[in-house]
């Protein structure tokens, strides 16, 4: 699952991204790597995992990560193919969802590419250019398919007509997202990876001393944007981020009760990523590991074995589950047996935010 960061040029996106690489990157028990510079592996904080560490003292702790991409270049006319625009914007058609950076930080020695400081105007700027991309795909579409429409096949009439109402709510400056769509429409967005219906979060960077000051006027307006676009926002100031992410973990921690705040800004936008995208952690606990797993919303017990691995799948039996917070309550895994919490639950049981999880299965 990835996370595209865009935004115009000098809005903080590289200090972003590189404060949430440099975070992840001394996490315990990696799971992954990557080649790509511009793809970071970055590690949700889970407390849930901390504690069954606590509990199991396994050998390896593995927390569950999600992918940030950083797609700089991003210009106004990129939808016109300005500044290698196109390029920009196919790698913005393979994330699942947009971070997008929006600055909010005055800084005389930091240019801005439009002159002033405008949170409204660089969000419709952005927000135009894929829009933008978008019409130009549905509109190749239609012609596609209008051809194909004049067999007088219903599925190709549906499909035109339901290209026309998309172009028609681009036409009006309207995300595609903040349409119902049904199934025709989900299947087009779908191939046409359309950019406006991928599910965003605002970002604003703020200066480092304003962060979370009460009447900040370009957050406001920051905010205001996202309400009609059914967005959250997360207020961050990533030059504070980037120097968080090089202390070490003490060090982190004083530094963050020094500003009198329990969690990062980084951790703060991991988990408005995650709950982005739609998916729900289950955990794993034993000796030699204890792990925190991501599946989508709605995933039934057998799917989310088969995270683990394919044979669980296939081979399934049963789940053993029981609530983290059972779990925690009680304080054992044979407490939980004992106290009838530990739950058997077959193929159809679909799975919870925070089960822990063990999988009994065929080989
Ligand atoms: P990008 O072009 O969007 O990737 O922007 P960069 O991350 O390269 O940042 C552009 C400049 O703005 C750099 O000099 C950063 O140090 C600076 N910058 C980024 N975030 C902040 C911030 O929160 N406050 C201040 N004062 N400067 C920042």
């Amino acid at each position: 699952m990835k996370i595209g960061i865009v935004g115009l040029p000098n809005v903080g996106k590289s200090t972003l991204f590189n404060a949430l690489t440099e975070a992840g990157a001394d996490a315990e028990n990696y799971p992954f790597c990557t080649i790509d510079p511009n793809i970071g592996v970055v590690p949700v904080p889970d407390p849930r995992l901390d504690w069954l560490a606590e509990i199991y003292e396994p050998k390896k702790k593995t927390p569950t990560v999600i992918e940030f991409v950083d797609i700089a270049g991003l210009v106004e006319g990129a939808s016109r193919g300005e500044g290698l625009g196109n390029k920009f914007l196919a790698h913005i058609r393979e994330v699942d969802a947009i971070a997008q950076v929006v600055r909010c930080f005055d800084d005389k020695n930091i240019s801005h590419v439009d002159g002033d400081i405008s949170p409204d105007r660089d969000i419709d700027i952005i927000n135009t250019e894929l829009m933008m991309a978008d019409l130009a795909a549905v509109e190749k579409r239609l012609e596609k398919t209008e051809k194909q429409a004049k067999s007088g096949d219903k599925i190709y009439l549906k499909e035109a007509e339901t290209l026309k109402m998309l172009i028609n709510t681009l036409e009006e400056g309207k995300n595609i997202r903040q349409l119902e769509l049904d199934q025709t429409a989900k299947r087009l967005v779908k191939e046409l990876q359309l950019l406006s219906a991928k599910p965003i979060i605002y970002l604003a960077n703020v200066n480092e001393d304003e962060i979370d000051s009460p009447d900040n006027e370009l957050v406001e307006a920051v905010k205001i944007h996202a309400a009609q676009d059914g967005a959250k926002v997360v207020e961050i100031s990533a030059k504070i981020e980037a120097d968080i992410a090089e202390l070490d973990e003490d060090e982190k921690e004083m530094f963050l009760e020094e500003l009198g705040v329990n969690e990062s800004g980084l951790d703060r936008v991991i988990k408005a990523g995650y709950e982005l995208l739609n998916l729900i952690t289950f955990l794993t606990a034993g000796e030699q590991e204890c792990r925190a797993w991501t599946v989508e919303k709605g995933s039934t017990a057998p799917e989310a074995a088969g995270k683990i691995h394919s044979d669980m799948e296939k081979g399934f039996i049963r789940a053993e589950v029981v609530s983290f917070e059972d779990l925690k309550r009680v304080g054992s895994m044979a407490a939980a047996r004992e106290e009838g919490l530990l739950r058997l639950e077959g193929k159809d049981y679909i799975v919870q935010d925070g089960d822990v999880c063990h999988f009994r299965f065929n080989v």
